[in-house]
């Protein structure tokens, strides 16, 4: 019997799931909002947009961000397969051209025959469907929030999140600043301030007395701790920025001519590198004190912001009350989440929850049980996540603390076991999902 698909959202993870749907012969209604409306935060008209920083993190084989990559490239991921394309020098990270990027995945999906894109905001969940993935993302729209607040017995829950100002290359002067990378890893990939003690307390001051957008009154603060503002970490003591993302290790004193107290690292948004993205300044400063505060810093005076740091706010359901281990409803088998919106954290692990949602879709139409990845697997690691006990839940990106390591022997390298045991069990299950899925 032909089963009406739909998956809402075309962001990572509303791509992916449809890529793996299309390449099993499975078609599908893709709605999109994009170019009718955008969230706060969404500027371009394409697919799968990043909405902040344009890395994919680190290519180190033992950091769980490359496992996870591994893994979905093994899955067959567009997402890895338009960042491997598109990518721009970053020392040990994976980062992209933000439009090539997303135009890449677009494209390819524009073009497969048995999907249908339709362009409109989504309100509620349509009835006319046997099965439905929603991933509307952190930024769901409004009206779609609400109802699904409904759904959920006023039970939804919210955080916030800020985005790093991004400065055009050629207002930047040079002869201020320097390029190289930490520890020499990717040649001249950064463009780095150092800054005396003198002027780091300068600007730490002033960031701690910047004005900053005043959140509305039912909206309590609660970032997550991997993206926390740059004027909240100055908050919580005076060199806590020195020790983070300003720390002044890895580069050598003898190229700056003096031992700098601290380092402001830029990071290049395009391969020509006409554009900067301020490492870790996510901000919710006002635009006028951002031009202020951070022109503060030498070769940044005359500076010109090409985007704004921002805050928005990001909506993630409960998932350990309300989903299965299949990323489907407890109650409403036939509706599936994916993407941020479960509560996985950051762009790669978005997209893999999309290529999961995708695939335990396909497990339902075949009427096969799925076996679910095991916590050793990168992937297996990240699901277990939206089955936490611990309360109250908070999304999560992939950190080696999720994998399961209870048969790891004493004394020995953690890493190297962890990686070892990642691979073995990775392969056993491909090997059985890839009997049933075309990857
Ligand atoms: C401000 C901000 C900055 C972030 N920065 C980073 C970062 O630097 N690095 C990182 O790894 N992660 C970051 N994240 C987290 C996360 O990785 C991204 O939000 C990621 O894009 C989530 O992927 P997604 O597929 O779940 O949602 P999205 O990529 O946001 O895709 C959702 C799509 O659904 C569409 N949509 C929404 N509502 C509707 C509707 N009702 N009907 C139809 N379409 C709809 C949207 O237009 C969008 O295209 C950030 C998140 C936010 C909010």
């Amino acid at each position: 019997m032909k089963r009406k698909i739909a998956v809402i959202g075309a962001g990572l993870a509303g791509c992916e799931a449809v890529w793996l749907l299309s390449k099993n012969g499975i078609a599908v209604d893709l709605f999109e909002m994009k170019p009718n409306k955008y969230s706060p935060a969404h500027k371009l008209p394409y697919f799968s947009e990043l909405v902040c920083s344009n890395s994919f993190k680190s290519m180190n084989k033992y950091n769980p961000s490359f496992m996870l990559k591994e893994e979905m490239e093994k899955l067959g991921s567009i997402v890895m397969e338009s960042a491997l394309k598109n990518k721009v020098p970053a020392g040990e990270s994976l980062a992209v051209d933000r439009e090539n990027f997303s135009k890449y995945i677009t494209e390819k999906l524009l073009t497969l025959n048995n999907v249908k894109v339709i362009y409109k905001e989504v309100e509620d969940i349509p009835n006319e469907y046997d099965f439905i993935i929603i991933a509307t993302g952190p930024l769901t729209s409004q009206s779609l929030a609400n109802y699904l607040n409904k759904l959920f017995n006023n039970d939804f829950l919210y955080f916030y999140d800020a985005i790093a100002p991004i400065i055009d290359s050629d207002s930047i002067d040079k002869s201020k600043v320097f390029f190289a990378s930490r520890y020499d890893k990717g040649g001249d990939d950064f463009l780095n301030i150092p800054l005396t003690k003198e002027q780091y307390y300068e600007f730490v001051n002033a960031l701690k007395s910047a004005e900053k957008v005043t959140l509305r009154p039912f909206e309590k603060e609660r970032y997550y701790e991997g993206c926390l503002p740059i004027e909240v970490l100055a908050e919580r003591g005076e060199e806590t920025l020195a020790y983070g993302p300003m720390k002044p290790v890895g580069f050598d004193e003898n190229k700056i001519g003096f031992k700098p107290f601290a380092i402001v690292q830029l990071r290049r948004e395009d391969k020509e590198g006409t554009a900067y993205n301020i490492v870790g300044f996510q901000t919710k400063l006002t635009i006028k004190e951002q031009e202020r505060v951070f022109r503060m810093l030498p070769g940044l005076e005359k500076a010109i912001f090409l985007r704004y740091g921002s805050i928005h706010r990001n909506t993630f359901i409960d998932s350990p009350t309300y989903l299965l281990p299949t990323l489907n409803l407890k109650n409403m088998r036939n509706i599936f989440f994916a993407g941020q919106i479960t509560g996985v954290e950051g762009y790669l692990e978005s997209a893999c929850s999309g290529i999961m949602a995708g695939f335990f879709l396909l497990c339902d139409l075949m009427s096969i049980e799925p076996q679910i990845p095991p916590r050793t697997t990168a992937i297996g690691a990240l699901l277990s996540h939206l089955r936490t006990d611990v309360k109250p839940f908070q999304p999560s990106g992939i950190h080696l603390g999720l994998f399961d390591k209870k048969n790891m022997p004493k004394r020995i390298d953690k890493k190297l076991w962890i990686k070892k045991q990642e691979e073995e069990d990775f392969n056993n299950w491909f090997e059985w999902a890839s009997k049933l899925v075309i990857f």
